[in-house]
């Protein structure tokens, strides 16, 4: 047989309405809904499945989306639609659950933007982006097949470190206000064979606290977040915590994917060890990459500040509502900073924050959106993103369809659009 020695580029790809980069919750949303107001939606995500930090991340549980006390769902519309299929999956056991199946969450994606009608493409990195005039031209995606360009009217930055956005030239904030430092990362992992009967969450992290005074683990966490999912006889851990790293620096994030498994090694031979329930515990896995949960925040037209979180602001463009407090996983290690909103109560999130200043066709879904360290801390959390996703997606069908700039985009028929398709904004 001969061999092809010859390698040509696909042929670009020019009649779609809304391109979206990344599919992690917001951009799989935001493609779901654009699509379901008849846009032609294609998501380009580097992984070979939708989620994001859901999925590959191995993030789990939901942080609260429901007001303290009251118990008033604050994060609806497509994010309820999502909870509803994967509890009829047996993807959690309650319909407004804290704890999930991440494989059968990406199954649930997959049917949604199926259904839908959204093209997905998996396997592609965002790579470029071209400009003119003030507007994205075209993006490349690289994938097996080449380099594509793909030409949409509107684009949708959706890649959780604001790639699409940096790419374009655009500028954008990084860390605290004060030395630019983010937030700690971590390793998510799981351990199999444990016996809850006699495992005691409590009592592995007094363990931890009290050999860490004796002992030098390479693992500065303090306090081990620990949960039980409905998965038999597993622990999950969101507890190693690599600082100092810059999440844009590829050499610093390839040496925080090597420390991220040496504190799972530590952590595994630690339980091991010396917790009850532990002792036969073997390492199930560790996620795809280590979870950033802070990098660029982009530079919206408007700049969403812990006063407004902490004062649950209700802005006349909200597009969305959040409950989860301020949650600073602290860059240089040590306690984390939680600062709470009051019971009864939600802040929400105005449409300004998800327009970046500079480019007239884009707009931003999820973790970067435009907003201070801290009130990042707060609206960085699955179900707001997932909001947060769905209006962008909304906002975008809206642009195409009247051929507006996503600023100028009438937020009370956005709005009116949410609250139809069930969203709480
Ligand atoms: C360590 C950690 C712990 C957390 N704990 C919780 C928790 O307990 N509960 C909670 O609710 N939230 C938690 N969060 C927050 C939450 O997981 C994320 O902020 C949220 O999932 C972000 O969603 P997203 O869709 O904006 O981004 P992501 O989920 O990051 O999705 C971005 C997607 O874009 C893709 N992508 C990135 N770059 C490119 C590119 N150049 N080209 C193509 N595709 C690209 C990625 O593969 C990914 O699929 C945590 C986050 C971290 C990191």
């Amino acid at each position: 047989m001969e061999a092809v020695y010859y390698h040509k580029n696909p042929e670009a790809v020019s009649d779609i309405d809304v391109l979206v980069a990344g599919g992690g919750l917001a951009g799989t949303m935001a493609a779901v809904a654009a699509a379901r107001c008849g846009m032609k939606a294609v998501i380009i995500e580097k992984y070979g499945c939708l989620g994001g930090m859901a999925t590959s991340g191995l993030v789990n549980p939901f942080c609260q989306y429901t007001e303290s006390n009251s118990g008033r769902l604050a994060n609806a519309g497509l994010f309820a639609e999502m909870l509803e299929k994967l509890y009829a999956i047996g993807g959690c056991t309650s319909a407004r659950p804290r704890h999930f199946e991440e494989e059968k969450l990406k199954l649930v994606l997959d049917r949604m933007t199926g259904e839908a009608g959204v093209c997905v493409l998996f396997h592609s990195l965002l790579t470029g982006v071209e400009t003119e005039g003030g507007r994205i031209k075209y993006v490349t995606a690289s994938s097996v097949s080449g380099n594509t360009r793909l030409y949409a009217k509107t684009y949708i930055d959706a890649t959780g470190n604001a790639d699409l956005t940096a790419f374009a030239g655009l500028g954008y904030h990084k860390g605290r206000e004060e030395d630019g430092l983010c937030q700690a990362m971590t390793l998510f992992c799981r351990f199999g064979n444990v016996d809850w009967k006699k495992f005691n969450v409590s009592d592995a992290r007094a363990a931890w606290q009290a050999e860490k005074k004796t002992r030098n683990f390479r693992n500065p966490c303090d306090k081990l977040l620990i949960f039980r999912l409905p998965l038999e006889g597993v622990a999950h851990f969101n507890a190693t915590r690599i600082l100092n790293t810059d999440p844009l620096d590829v050499y610093a994030m390839s040496n925080a994917e090597r420390e991220g498994r040496e504190q799972v090694y530590e952590l595994l031979e630690f339980m091991r060890e010396r917790v009850s329930g532990m002792e036969n515990a073997q390492l199930l896995q560790t996620a795809v990459e280590v979870g950033v949960r802070e990098s660029r925040r982009i530079i919206g037209h408007y700049q969403l500040t812990a006063d407004d979180i902490l004062g649950t602001r209700k802005f006349p463009d909200s597009i969305a509502r959040g409950v989860y407090c301020v949650d600073i996983h602290n860059p240089r290690g040590g306690n984390i900073i939680v600062k709470r909103i009051p019971d009864n109560d939600y802040y929400t999130i105005p449409y300004r924050s998800l327009v970046p200043v500079g480019i007239d066709n884009l707009i931003v879904a999820g973790r970067p959106i435009s907003a201070t360290h801290e009130a990042h801390a707060a609206i960085r959390i699955m179900p707001i993103t997932t909001c947060i996703g769905e209006a962008a997606g909304e906002a975008a069908a809206i642009a195409v369809e009247k051929g507006l700039r996503m600023i100028d985009v009438p937020v009370p028929e956005l709005q009116e659009k949410l609250k139809n398709h069930g969203a709480l904004i």
